[in-house]
This record gives C-alpha cells, sequence and structure tokens, in this order.
C-alpha cells in the first residue's frame, strides 16, 4: 500500500495520478484487476521525480504482452505519454519516446520517406515495451535498429546504454534492474520511393491471414524453440480449441491465446500452465513464456522454473 506522503510526493513531481484506475481497457487480453496508483507521465523530469520517490514502478506499455493480475497491480503503475511519447527525426537516426506506438512510428517515417522500423510491422506495442521484449518479426526485431537505450533507474539518474550494454536476445533483453526505458535511438535510411513501406505491406497481409486479430490476444504466447515452432507443437499436441472458461487456444493459429469473451487473468494462465504441461508430456520440449505476468502472482505462476516437474515424463 502506497502510504499518503509517498502519494503527496508523487503529485509533486506534476504527473496524474489516478488510484484504483481500471487497467482492463489497457491490456490487450481486457481482463485483470486496477493499479493501486496510475501515473502518466509527460517529461522526463516528471519520470525522473517519480523514480526518485518511489523504487519499483510497473510499466505499461500497450499491455500487448502483459497478462495483468485479477487483483490487479499494487503500487505505482506507469503511463508515458508526452514528450515521453514523442518522436524526433534526424538525417539517419531516429530518437523515440518510450510511450509512442509503433503502428504511429511507422507511420511517421513513411510520411518522412525514411525506413528503419520495419521489425516492429504490425507488432501493436510501444517502442519502450519494444526495447524490453526485443519485439521482432521476419523483417528483423528491435536489436538490429536500435543503436542506444536511455532509462531512468530507481532514484532518478538517467543513463544511456549501448545496444550491447541492454543485453538483446531472442525476445528478451537484460537492462539493469528496475530501469524504465525513456527513449530509444534507431538507426533510419532513406526510403524514398516507398520500396520498404511496399514490402510491410505484403508481410501485414500475409499476418491477417494467418493469425487470429478478431479476438483479444497476447500475440505469440510462447516463444519459438531453437529449430522449431511453438505454434506447430501446440497444434500436433491437439492443443487448438482447448479452453478453461474463457480463455481459448485459437482453432487459426495455436499459439494464440484468446479472451473469448469474459476470460479471466487466471483462466489464461491455467491455459498457459496446461498448455505447457502436454507439449512437454508428448514431445519432451519445455516452452517458454513470451508473455509478461504484472501484479502479484507469487512464485513461478507458470511453472517455468520448476519445469514440468509434476508432469508425466516423456518417452
Ligand atoms: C496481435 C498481436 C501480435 C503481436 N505480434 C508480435 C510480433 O510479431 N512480434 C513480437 O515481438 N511481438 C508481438 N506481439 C507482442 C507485443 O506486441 C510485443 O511484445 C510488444 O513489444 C509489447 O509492447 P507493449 O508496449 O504492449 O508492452 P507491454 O505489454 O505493455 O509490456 C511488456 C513488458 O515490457 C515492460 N515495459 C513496457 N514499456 C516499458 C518501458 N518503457 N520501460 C520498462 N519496461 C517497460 C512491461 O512492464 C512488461 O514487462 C504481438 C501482440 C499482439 C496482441
Amino acid at each position: 500500500m502506497l502510504s499518503d506522503d509517498v502519494i503527496t510526493a508523487l503529485g509533486a513531481t506534476g504527473a496524474k495520478l489516478t488510484p484504483q484506475a481500471s487497467l482492463t481497457r489497457k491490456a490487450y487480453w481486457k481482463c485483470g484487476g486496477p493499479a493501486e496508483l496510475l501515473v502518466e507521465v509527460k517529461t522526463l523530469a516528471q519520470l525522473q521525480g517519480v523514480m526518485a520517490v518511489v523504487d519499483r514502478v510497473t510499466v505499461l506499455g500497450r499491455g500487448s504482452n502483459a497478462l495483468i493480475h485479477d487483483a490487479g497491480i499494487s503500487g505505482v503503475v506507469l503511463l508515458l505519454k508526452g514528450e515521453l511519447a514523442a518522436l524526433e527525426i534526424a538525417e539517419d537516426h531516429a530518437w523515440v519516446g518510450a510511450g509512442m506506438k509503433l503502428n504511429a512510428l511507422l507511420n511517421r517515417l513513411d510520411q518522412a520517406g525514411m525506413a528503419g522500423a520495419e521489425p516492429f510491422s504490425g507488432v501493436p506495442g510501444t517502442m519502450g515495451g519494444a526495447v524490453v521484449m526485443n519485439a521482432g518479426t521476419r523483417l528483423g526485431e528491435a536489436k538490429d535498429r536500435i543503436e542506444s537505450v536511455e532509462v531512468v533507474l530507481p532514484g532518478g539518474a538517467v543513463v544511456t546504454l549501448t545496444a550491447e550494454e541492454c543485453g538483446f536476445s531472442y525476445r528478451h533483453s537484460a537492462l539493469p534492474a528496475g530501469a524504465v526505458v525513456s527513449r530509444a535511438k534507431i538507426a533510419l535510411s532513406p526510403d524514398p520511393d516507398g520500396a520498404r513501406m511496399v514490402q510491410r505491406e505484403g508481410f501485414l497481409v500475409r499476418r491477417k491471414a494467418t493469425q487470429p486479430l478478431d479476438k483479444p490476444s497476447c500475440g505469440s504466447t510462447f516463444t519459438n524453440p531453437e529449430g522449431d515452432s511453438a505454434g506447430r507443437l501446440l497444434d500436433a499436441c491437439g492443443l487448438k480449441g482447448h479452453r478453461i472458461g474463457g480463455a481459448v487456444i485459437s482453432e487459426l493459429h495455436a499459439n494464440f491465446f484468446l479472451n473469448d469473451g469474459g476470460a479471466s487473468s487466471e483462466e489464461l494462465r491455467q491455459l498457459i500452465v496446461h498448455a505447457r504441461r502436454v507439449v512437454y508430456q508428448q514431445t519432451g520440449v519445455l516452452l517458454r513464456p513470451e508473455v509478461k505476468l504484472l501484479g502479484d502472482w507469487g512464485p513461478d505462476p507458470l511453472g517455468v522454473d520448476e519445469g514440468c516437474a509434476d508432469s508425466v515424463q516423456p518417452g
């Protein structure tokens, strides 16, 4: 519970505070409980001020890779707006505010006749979420375009990290503990005749045909194991259409777990654990969840650390 003194100090930063703010519409899965205190920051100074007051925050981008606990998130939930969601385009690079939506970034670069954000085509997150997740597609990954990342550390210090210092790997980064991404510098190149835009459009048409985009999901629930695809394994194990309450595994793409109406976050969690266990029992492959759990879930809610110890061993 945040104390009155802490809330007063947070208010003094100029950030907008909303207690017990619903997050349901702010998360792609459309479930989960409220934020104890939603804090909207619009400037770097406000963000530094917040980080000087509290030692732990939960940042919410577009919630397109986040499963929020049904009881909500205790403490401060940060939304990055204003100058922290702005774009500055230079000749061969751009500084992208962490709160900027990736589709807006792509549109703005198209208008400017510049290429550089293609890896984010069809990824519905923010720049900050893309850094943290090293988001990517067949057109590349965040790490291919990022030159440096500005973060605010607990206490309020601003640090600029090289791409190497971000520790990027497949759908993963290793930023300093508790760091909030404030902006990222990405490399740009001229695209005067829109060739990359045309390539992207073809890519998006294929995605629309193969992904269930009409129901709430978080995209891929699991990362692809080396040399295979999580969707193929889940399908081969007969999991398409498997349902727990309102949570169901898509018939179109088995790595998409859908809120089919009224699903709770707990139902989605149970479906993830079940699918992971079945795949392990039938194939021996331990899938790694891509989705991030936000809120107070307790230790290892997806059973990742314990593996699938209580499963029947394969073979
Ligand atoms: C339909 C659909 C398709 C998708 N397709 C793809 C795809 O092709 N490729 C892909 O990589 N992903 C894909 N995703 C997943 C998702 O869009 C990406 O992981 C995206 O990068 C998440 O960004 P976000 O802003 O929504 O982050 P959130 O979901 O809000 O947050 C994700 C994590 O990042 C943290 N975070 C967010 N912003 C910051 C910040 N500024 N500072 C510190 N921490 C932060 C959060 O606390 C959380 O731990 C898809 C999702 C959907 C719903």
